[in-house]
């Protein structure tokens, strides 16, 4: 029994320890250069040159722009920021809803009998929800936490009601709010995503789209939703209207390896190209502020839950399970358990070979004892 429990704990050192490494391994990656090659076949921009946006789209080299990196030391409380309420997410299994490969992105299209109806002044209405992504040596997501990449970011695009449709409020400067969720790694396939994964091959082809049935699209947002960031924002694509009320929650969502695997490799971009890569770079973040919702206060339990780490800083891309980013404190505190459990499994191992060495006396003086005993035997029964 103690035995297994020292295996086990064993294991688990060993399995932290390579995953660490893993991350340092990502982390060396840099920006969007890849080896991927330029795909152009989908439209007037991509993403291996953003740096050109601004030359066709005037937004885009904007003071508003998204995505930014949430500093969370940074990020001011306000107690006044209205929980965020949702109604109408639960579709019918008989509302078909459109998905789409648009070569810049896998689109689910919303009717706007989804809508957000408490959080923001107004009532805004869902139109469509996407992703970022990476590959699998490089997260993809287009926020980051304290500058770490989470793998992926689910995008929940809402218009505002007091216009006609999301054409008409897209360039408004109150007219969308985006509801942002980071994906990272779990050791369960999610079967809310898995709705909309398992159609990935129909939408291989750069725009080719499919229907899927509806619904519940709550499931694809954190648990909790009532601790989120919020900043004025932009579009993350051409033509970068700074238009985005943006709330990226703190909370994140698990989808297993092979469902990230999916998404970073099924789809193409042009004919011969995979989509991958769909980020932005963080962009400047200028004299906006970030506000959120609850104390930036690292809680100290709740292993689900990440309470974003302090960072320094320095850019940490990392591919994680469950949690963004082991912070210093994380690491201490690993660092410490390591120890322990390394001074517990020393004491265990020398307790064990003090054992075996005394078992070992013990058998070797009960064989002296038998090999006696067959000398004597004879001369006892000849007694008899
Ligand atoms: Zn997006």
């Amino acid at each position: 029994m103690l035995g297994k429990l020292f295996l086990f704990i064993l294991f688990q050192i060993l399995a932290s320890s390579s995953s660490s490494s893993e991350e340092d391994e990502s982390s060396s990656e840099s920006g969007n250069k890849g080896e991927h090659p330029k795909s152009s076949s989908h439209g007037h921009w991509n993403y291996l040159d953003q740096d050109a946006w601004s030359s066709d789209f005037q937004h885009c080299s904007g003071q508003s722009q998204s995505p930014i990196n949430i500093a969370t030391r940074q990020a001011i409380f306000d107690p006044q920021l209205p929980e965020i309420k949702l109604e109408g997410y639960d579709l019918s299994d008989s509302e078909l809803l459109k998905l789409v490969n648009n070569g810049h992105t896998l689109q689910l299209n919303l009717p706007d009998t989804m809508r957000i109806v408490s959080g923001f002044d107004n009532i805004f209405l869902a139109a469509q929800l996407h992703f970022h992504w990476g590959t699998i040596e490089a997260p993809g997501s287009e926020h980051t936490i304290d500058n770490v990449h989470f793998p992926a970011e689910i995008h929940v695009v809402h218009y505002n009601s007091k216009y006609h449709n999301i054409s008409e409020a897209a360039s408004k400067l109150d007219g969308l709010a985006v509801l942002g969720a980071f994906i990272g790694i779990g050791l369960h396939e999610n079967e809310n995503y898995e709705k909309i994964l398992s159609s990935l091959m129909d939408v291989s082809r750069e725009e080719s789209d499919t229907e899927i049935p509806g619904f519940n699209v709550r499931n694809l947002l954190p648990n909790k939703l009532a601790k989120f960031y919020r900043y004025n924002g932009s579009l993350t694509t051409p033509p970068c209207y700074q238009t985005v009320n943006w709330t990226i929650f703190n909370d994140t969502i698990t989808v297993s390896r092979k469902q990230l695997a999916s998404l970073e490799d099924t789809l193409k971009a042009g004919l011969d190209q995979h989509l991958t890569k769909n980020f932005r770079a963080p962009q400047l973040l200028y004299n906006r502020q970030v506000m959120s919702s609850f104390r930036a206060e690292p809680s100290s339990t709740g292993p689900q839950i990440p309470s974003y780490p302090d960072s320094d800083g320095q850019s940490k891309k990392g591919r994680t399970i469950n949690e963004p980013a082991y912070s210093k404190e994380v690491l201490s505190r690993g660092d410490i358990l390591a120890i322990v459990f390394g001074a517990l499994f020393t004491v265990t191992l020398l307790s064990f070979m003090i054992y075996a060495c005394q078992q070992r006396k013990k058998t070797l003086s009960l064989k002296k004892d038998t090999r006696q005993n067959v000398i004597y035997k004879p001369a006892t029964k000849e007694e008899v």
